[in-house]
């Protein structure tokens, strides 16, 4: 997974936005999913999403501290993708007003029978809120991004027990018999796919494994 504006974590430590002139603002200058320097503890919690599995939950304090781009906040993204609370501001996105940006953001997961589906792994924005992510997100503005509508195709919420890069530390501080959600992705049907991996062609952008 890669965060600037939109979850794009490998680009975003080295191109972090300068600080604007007012400073930081959740839902203004900074989406609500990222993480702030002040969130730094965590905690366990048997999931209420995932059953049988158990939520990695992390310390809420947004606004204090410095925002970590590149690191997008645990379980503010696990709700934004369960709830479908918008990456931008955090409030609901009602069916009709959720968008996501599937040529920038996720990839691509392989299915037990080879074939491959598309992968959003950034909860959903208002339209009023993808275009102000385009106007403030380096990466967005400069690759022109257009925010798509979530398709009426089924989808559905997967969960990762793999240890996201950057936490592999913190990981090793957690009771090694339990299956830790540490985060998810929505799975999204093959019509979708197909038209996301055919824009992607479109754009020269590649086909990245999620
Ligand atoms: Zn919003």
């Amino acid at each position: 997974m890669t965060g600037s504006f939109f979850g794009q974590h490998d680009h975003a430590e080295r191109a972090a936005p300068p600080r604007p002139p007012r400073g930081w603002r959740v839902g203004e200058t900074v989406p609500w999913s990222v993480s702030w320097t002040s969130e730094q503890s965590y905690d366990l919690q048997i999931s209420q999403d995932f059953p049988g599995l158990v939520d990695l939950v992390q310390a809420q304090a947004p606004g204090i501290g410095t925002p970590r781009f590149a690191a997008l906040h645990i379980t503010r993204h696990r709700l934004g993708m369960v709830n479908n609370l918008c990456h931008v501001c955090g409030r609901p996105a009602p069916r009709g007003d959720r968008y996501i940006f599937p040529v920038e953001s996720g990839g691509f997961a392989t299915m037990p029978d080879e074939t491959l589906r598309y992968a959003g792994n950034v909860p959903p924005v208002h339209l009023n809120c993808a275009r102000r992510a385009r106007r403030l997100c380096p990466h967005l503005s400069k690759t022109f991004a257009e925010p798509m509508p979530i398709p009426s195709e089924e989808s559905r919420l997967v969960q990762r027990t793999d240890v996201p890069p950057g936490m592999e530390a913190l990981a090793k501080t957690l009771p090694r018999h339990l299956k830790i959600v540490f985060s998810c992705y929505r799975l999204y049907g093959p019509r979708f796919t197909r038209q996301i991996a055919k824009l992607r062609e479109a754009r020269g952008v590649a086909t990245a494994m999620l």
